[in-house]
């Protein structure tokens, strides 16, 4: 054991010798909060504390099984085993359980998940006839939720005339019977939902003094990681628990709380002093995880906020390389920027891939990044989620478009023919499958015959099938004369798959849209693609060839070492050598919808702090100038964090400048040596990136020859501008594969292709027709 203990400098080992008491640790990122807390446990056991009176609370399980097993490597695995460990959700949910009998509930009572709750409000919504449009399942489902973490219990609600009122103004005077008949029915089917398990333990502890008694007296010790991220709900047990011994260690950063939009509440750490008598406060500064550089530079980052304790990071760790921003044209060549730059790492630094994460701010994000490594052959894991492709949305758009290339695949029919819910039930489905099978034809022949095969149905669903045949069959003639994108757009509109995930306000929801969106993006990725490459149409079933590529890799689960794929949100505790945050664009992240406010941009900003500080020797910010939002090619600004950063620590690999049309970088492949001398430094000013300046460049916007607007809809044979002006030696600049030379022309009119070789992605050929194309 002392070995442990003497391995932690001193002012980690002060909060594990103080055995009792109240005492919280508050420290950066990276100080070790979490080992003290483990070798603290460890130590407990090793003076003595039975493992029994030991509780511990993570933010993860995954957390708490690590935790476990480095306990388990000090005090023996039989003495760790029966350690109180986990979230608070598991934790309790087990408490519940022998304790069930008193609150009514049987002891094997279900634990429903949101789609459980979801079914259950949608019931009691239908049986109360009221509007679906108006009492949206979801955010009744979320306002509940609210409910509970704040302990407003039905009572509760009925006593407080302002929550009613602003249901009331809210349009939905009826929230408080709704809440009543979930809770109702939640307790007759024998349920708790999540927000019960903490809810549920809440009303344990403070209606009956004996089970309180119990419990305080079991758990002994009581150890919270993360303690800047409980709610409400968690802070009152926690406070319950530790009331009779105060033996309490919470630990800690303000800094990187980040789950206010789920009702974590800062002023749990902020207020710890107040809450207990004698408490002990410890500060880690010492970073052991990071870069000095890395240290130095998020501490730059979180002194913007004006809300947090002082605090000091250090750390004696050697300064390592600078922070690498990188500019891309397009989130695609950000993709093949990253998965290059971890192939070549790999290759020059016999690195493996488990060392690197790619980190984004929200799930829709992965699809580009997926993509590029894919391409590149190198192994990927996601976690917290599903990989683009295997997501229920985009599932369900890709469904549709199976069935329109071919209507006969019964797998993607069952599953769309009644979603959005269009009234086509079970027991009709299953009458055409009964009848598909006897016929030995598929189902949707068998749809398409409705009228002469009687099969019992009403003439309601009758029509309902009709309908759904003509919606398919008036995709494949969009099919027939429309590209991938068009059609896809236009699919995932008219069969109200759009409307139905809008009607969902909740962060999942709009997760779900974006993911869409980004679906859109990358199809519009690839038809333009298509189109400049051959000319060809960038039709669906080429597309849906790609996918059924990449949904195949998906399954590919074999536990073999992969590069890290997460939210930023996901990564919190975690750490990696080489770390990449993409998407460091203004309305990304900071993301639009959290910057109307100063307390919202500093939640992001601490996100931000968490991300950069998961990095221990290598952090890479990456941006791209333009993204793909619903189909269009939108110009996006650098996030203002990058600035943020005091530019002594960033290295842009990319000259910082935005307008990349009229500031080309510089290049010796194209334009030969540059004379680096020539190349000055623009002095950053109030914190905006330096920019490279040089005599010869940029040129003038006059001097540029602008091709544009591109003839895109030219019919063949159109004289166009490229026939004069473009010529071999040209340099110019594309939409999305950037900077080129053009080395060859070929055929003429509408045929004109031009052979370009590419600072990134090699040597093509495009239709000049199609090519968005600069000379510059
Ligand atoms: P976060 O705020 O990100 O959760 P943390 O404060 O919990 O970070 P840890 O994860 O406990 O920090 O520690 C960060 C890294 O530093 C880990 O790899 C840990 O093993 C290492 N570390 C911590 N203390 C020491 C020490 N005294 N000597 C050597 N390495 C240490
Ligand atoms: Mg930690």
């Amino acid at each position: 054991m002392q070995q442990y203990i003497s391995q932690l400098n001193e002012a980690q080992r002060e909060p594990v010798l103080q055995k009792d008491g109240p005492m919280i640790i508050i420290a950066g990122a990276g100080s070790g909060k979490t080992r003290v807390l483990t070798i603290r446990i460890a130590y407990l056991m090793y003076q003595g504390v039975d493992a029994f009176n030991i509780l511990s609370l993570t933010f993860t399980n995954k957390a708490a099984r690590e935790m476990k097993n480095r306990i388990a490597d000090i005090v023996g695995a039989s003495e760790a085993k029966n350690l109180w460990m986990g979230t608070f959700h598991s934790i309790f949910a087990r408490i519940l359980r022998s304790e069930a009998d008193k609150l009514g509930y049987p002891s094997n009572f279900t634990i429903y998940d949101s789609q459980d709750s979801l079914r259950a409000i949608s019931g009691i919504i239908k049986e109360m006839q009221l509007d679906r449009d108006v009492y949206k399942p979801k955010q009744i489902l979320s306002r509940i939720s609210t409910f509970k973490n704040s302990l407003i219990t039905v009572k509760a609600y009925f006593n407080d005339p302002d929550l009613q009122e602003a249901d009331a103004m809210a349009k939905k005077p009826r929230m408080g019977e709704i809440y009543q008949n979930y809770v109702d029915r939640c307790f007759k089917s024998g349920a708790m939902d999540f927000d019960d398990l903490l809810l549920k333990t809440n009303e344990l502890l403070t209606r009956f003094p004996e089970v309180l008694a119990k419990y305080q007296n079991r758990f002994r010790y009581i150890l919270v990681d993360e303690y800047q991220d409980t709610n409400h709900s968690q802070y009152l047990i926690v406070r319950a628990l530790s009331d009779k011994f105060q033996n309490i260690c919470v630990v800690g950063d303000d800094a990187q709380s980040i789950y206010a939009f789920r009702g974590a509440n800062i002023n749990n750490i902020l207020n710890f002093q107040k809450d207990y008598q004698g408490v002990k406060t410890f500060r880690l500064e010492q970073n052991y995880r990071s870069s000095r550089n890395i240290v130095e530079a998020a501490n730059t980052i979180i002194d913007k906020n004006k809300t947090k304790l002082d605090k000091v990071v250090w750390t004696a760790n050697e300064f390592g390389p600078k922070i690498k921003v990188h500019r891309s044209l397009t989130d695609a060549e950000e993709g093949r920027f990253v998965a290059s730059t971890i192939f070549e790492q790999k290759m020059q630094n016999q690195m493996t891939n488990g060392q690197f994460a790619i980190l984004y701010r929200t799930n829709a994000q992965s699809r580009a990044m997926e993509d590029a490594l894919r391409k590149r052959d190198i192994p990927y894991r996601i976690y917290g989620g599903l990989s683009f492709y295997q997501r229920k949305e985009i599932k369900d758009v890709l469904c549709y478009l199976r069935l329109v290339i071919n209507p006969k695949d019964e797998e993607a029919l069952v599953r769309v023919i009644n979603y959005p819910a269009r009234g086509i039930g079970d027991t009709t489905v299953e009458k055409l499958t009964v009848a598909a099978n006897h016929y030995k034809r598929s189902i949707f022949e068998i749809m398409q015959n409705i009228d002469r095969i009687d099969l019992k149905l009403n003439s309601g669903t009758r029509q309902k099938l009709q309908d759904f045949v003509t919606m398919i069959q008036s995709f494949q003639v969009i099919n027939e004369n429309q590209d991938a994108f068009y059609l896809t757009d236009h699919v995932s509109k008219k069969t109200g798959l759009v409307q139905e995930l809008k009607k969902d306000a909740t962060p999942e929801g709009m997760a779900r849209i974006q993911n869409i969106e980004e679906l859109l993006n990358g199809i519009k990725d690839f038809t333009e693609g298509q189109k400049e490459i051959d000319g060809a149409r960038g039709s669906l079933a080429e597309f849906m060839e790609d996918v059924a590529l990449a949904t195949d890799l998906d399954k590919d689960t074999s536990d073999e070492d992969r590069v890290a794929l997460m939210t930023i949100h996901l990564a919190k505790g975690l750490e990696f050598p080489h770390v990449f945050v993409v998407g460091m664009e203004e309305d990304l992240f900071p993301s639009a919808m959290s910057m109307s406010t100063r307390s919202e941009l500093e939640e992001e900003r601490r996100l931000f702090y968490v991300a950069l500080t998961r990095a221990e020797h290598q952090a890479y910010l990456t941006y791209a100038q333009s993204r793909y939002r619903w189909g269009k090619l939108t110009d996006s600004e650098p996030s203002r964090f990058i600035e943020e950063i005091d530019g002594q620590y960033l290295e842009y690999l990319t000259p910082a400048e935005t307008n990349y049309r009229f500031k080309p970088m510089i290049d010796k492949d194209i334009f030969g040596d540059v004379d680096k001398s020539k190349l000055r430094l623009a002095k950053p000013s109030n914190g905006t990136p330096p920019k490279y300046i040089t005599d010869n460049q940029p040129k003038p916007e006059a001097q540029i020859r602008k091709l544009k607007p591109v003839s895109r809809n030219a019919p063949a044979g159109t004289a166009n501008l490229f026939d004069n002006t473009l010529t071999a030696g040209n340099i110019v600049m594309h939409e999305r594969f950037g900077r080129g030379q053009v080395l060859n022309l070929e055929g003429v009119g509408a045929d004109k292709k031009a052979e370009i070789k590419f600072e990134v992605g090699g040597i093509k050929k495009l239709l000049l027709r199609f090519a968005k194309l600069d000379v510059i």
